[in-house]
């Protein structure tokens, strides 16, 4: 990039030389007039399969899953401030005109760190607030939380890990693998999200510059994000190294990069925030904040308590091609025009890590092996997907073969079926499927054998609510 110095030099050689170069004293006018936006580093988001809302999507699943996981601060005065802080940062951070939801949340461990899902969901633990000096330490480590998001480095990650994986890809489909015999939901999966939250070393450095812009652009003293990551690395030194740094690997000279960030920018303004009252104040109450109980993960296998009976209040989904209505205390996610509504707790840790579905339902579309105007069509496409569920679910067994239903004035076939269930002893599962223009549309309805009775109901209701389009 130009430099101020060599600009001015060609300045006066063009100035002797002739009046028709008066274009490139135009060019050097702009260079005075904005010399830091000319010489900050300019960032590019890595290579990216998945499209912005893909970030949203996964990052809001993702971000659900964890609100139930994790101990979260519950103290709206804390929310509120990472809130503002985190939003005055947004404002300045190019998000290359996507809109994000962003959320921000505090929680209730004393590790040093943070971290951001894709999408904007943006988790930081008391131990950051607590470990920050003051607010410009703070807005440096979620600068860098919000470089990620911008750069969308979540996505980046899992489209080379798709790559590298194949068609099944690591959203899989709403069916792929099996865990435990039980049936899988889709991507909600933690795998998904250890993938979405590691980061490369060029990923934390673009994040860190990104971060520095970010401050410096706020009004805050960027040199606050040099000192946090010194804070870290004297942690570095003790037995517990900062949880921070598993999730974003220090690159080589992590510190320089950010002063010469600083450099490009022209150095660190004159009057460049530090600290702010309001800061002080929540630092105080997170400080004061009782330490969280472990509490036990919902989704451990076998020993989790069981999910909240469903609500007799109803929340409408619209899917590609239906809706239906669903109990308001059930959480819906969508994936590859299928979706899966499930209690909270209905989705557990199976043996093998992988999430799995014990209570809940789940919707997909299968595309058609035959001319869905053939009068076995429904039969032949509901055998080939039960025998596709069969193949990643050894103990799946039909226990009692399909038969004519009405779903929503069309004809559909109901099967039962049973499973081991991730939770321990069998499930039941309940099939049902119906032809669509665009595939065969089936509906998996999935609760413990011991349970099911309680659900029977609800499911019903749901599929009573179901709307097929004309
Ligand atoms: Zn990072």
């Amino acid at each position: 990039m130009f430099s101020f110095s060599i600009c001015s030099k060609q300045h006066l050689l063009w100035h002797r030389r002739a009046a028709q170069i008066g274009l490139l004293w135009l060019g050097c006018v702009l260079f005075f007039a904005v010399p830091s936006q000319a010489q900050r580093t300019q960032l590019k988001a890595p290579w990216n399969i998945y499209s912005p809302q893909t970030d949203v999507q996964v990052g809001k699943q993702n971000a659900d899953l964890m609100a139930r996981k994790l101990p979260l601060c519950n103290d709206p005065k804390v929310d509120a401030y990472l809130t503002m802080l985190g939003l005055r940062l947004v404002d300045k951070l190019p998000t290359r005109g996507v809109q994000y939801p962003w959320e921000f949340h505090c929680v209730n461990d004393k590790a040093i760190n943070a971290f951001a899902l894709p999408g904007g969901y943006v988790f930081v633990n008391r131990g950051a607030i607590e470990a920050a000096d003051n607010e410009s330490q703070l807005a440096a480590v979620m600068g860098h939380e919000l470089s990620h998001v911008a750069l969308r480095h979540g996505t980046a990650q899992a489209s080379k890990a798709q790559l590298a994986q194949g068609a099944a890809g690591i959203f899989g489909g709403l069916f792929g693998g099996s865990s435990g015999g039980a049936l899988l939901t889709q991507g909600v999966a933690l795998g998904a999200g250890s993938v979405l939250l590691h980061y490369s070393r060029t990923d934390e450095t673009q994040a860190d510059v990104m971060g520095t812009q970010v401050l410096y652009d706020a009004g805050y003293d960027p040199r606050a994000m040099a000192q946090f990551f010194e804070k870290l690395q004297e942690e570095t030194k003790g037995k517990n190294p900062p949880q921070f740094l598993s999730d974003h690997p220090n690159p080589d000279n992590r510190i320089e990069r950010v002063d010469q960030e600083i450099d490009k920018l022209g150095g660190p303004p004159a009057n460049g925030k530090r600290d702010s009252a309001e800061f002080e104040a929540i630092k105080r109450e997170v400080l004061a904040l009782p330490l969280a109980k472990r509490i036990a993960p919902v989704t451990a296998a076998g020993g989790g308590a069981p999910p909240p009976p469903p609500s007799s209040h109803f929340a409408e989904y619209q899917g590609s091609g239906y809706s239906l209505r669903y109990p308001d205390n059930w959480g819906e996610t969508d994936q590859n025009g299928g979706a899966s509504i499930a209690p909270s707790g209905g989705v557990v840790q199976g043996n093998s890590g992988d999430n799995a579905l014990a209570y809940g339902m789940i919707i997909s579309m299968t595309p058609l092996k035959s001319d869905p105007s053939d009068p076995g069509a429904l039969g032949n496409a509901t055998q080939q997907l039960i025998q596709d569920l069969q193949k990643s679910n050894a103990n799946l067994r039909v226990v009692r073969q399909p038969g004519p239903v009405k779903l929503n004035g069309q004809p559909g076939l109901s099967t039962y079926l049973s499973n081991d269930s991730p939770v321990g002893g069998q499930e039941t599962d309940w099939l049902i499927t119906v032809i669509q223009p665009q595939g065969l549309l089936s509906f998996l309805c999935v609760a413990p054998q011991a349970a099911y009775s309680e659900y029977d109901k609800t499911f019903s209701a749901i599929l009573d609510s179901v709307r097929l389009a004309k």
